[in-house]
């Protein structure tokens, strides 16, 4: 299939990728990995700006991070129920591009939502290897679901090191003006929300330095695997790390 992926990033909103691991996304097309992003819905309950303009930030936000795949499904926003329909809907995108990892946001969140699209997308992704589902698609199941963090924390299966592409990351975020604080303007407090406040831009790159800090690297994305992982060469797998103080 020509336009297969390797690693599909599904959310509930245009943004939300960006935010949570683009670092990752970033680092693995850069390595040579076809990347793609799925938002369930364009965001229209949104606060601030309108979908049309998140729309357009979202197209240079793909940009940045040089995914191969980057959708807007038609779920509505504020409303991600976990039915058959949205099964579906999402079991497409996966028999479509095959992605050999799906990625999701953890279950435990803060708006309904993303907790709703994490259950949706850990379902579809497990249904869609049932070949009795009919989408008029060869069947197709991921390798593996695997979850990103989001505003609750979770112990980290593992960790990327997103060092060298934090910047990037910053700058695909910095695309949605509508959402997020820019820095070089002064923020007016009285149309705060919770995500554009220059504390939340900031809380960002705390996060990232936070979670960089655990495997000694400038900067982390951690992730969560529900399941116990395989690993074939433990030696080989553990030599790759350069900070041998860790233990
Ligand atoms: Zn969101």
């Amino acid at each position: 299939m020509e336009q297969s992926c390797d690693v599909l990033a599904f959310s509930a909103h245009p943004d939300d990728v960006e935010l949570m691991c683009a670092g990752t996304l970033i680092k693995l097309a850069r390595k040579g990995y076809k990347t793609g992003v799925v938002s369930l819905t364009a965001g229209e309950m949104g606060t601030r700006g309108t979908p049309e303009l998140r729309q357009k930030e979202n197209e240079q936000a793909a940009k940045i991070m040089n995914v191969s795949v980057n959708r807007i499904l038609d779920i509505p926003d504020g409303s991600i129920e976990n039915n058959r329909k949205n099964q579906l809907k999402i079991i497409k995108e996966i028999r479509e591009y095959r992605p050999k990892i799906v990625l999701t946001p953890y279950w435990e969140t803060r708006h309904p939502d993303h907790g709703n699209c994490s259950l949706l997308v850990r379902q579809a992704a497990f249904f869609s290897g049932l070949k009795n589902i009919d989408t008029g698609q060869p069947h197709y199941r991921p390798t593996k679901v695997i979850y990103y963090m989001e505003l609750y924390d979770f112990k980290p299966s593992f960790i990327v090191d997103v060092s060298d592409t934090f910047e990037d990351k910053i700058k695909a975020i910095q695309v949605y003006a509508s959402q997020f604080h820019n820095p070089e303007k002064e923020y007016d407090y009285r149309e705060a929300t919770y995500i554009s406040t220059p504390e939340f831009l900031r809380s960002i790159i705390a996060r990232g330095e936070y979670w960089g800090n655990k495997i000694g690297a400038h900067y982390g994305e951690p992730f969560l695997v529900r399941e116990p992982m395989k690993l074939n060469d433990p030696i080989a797998h553990f030599s790759d790390y350069t900070f041998a103080g860790l233990l």
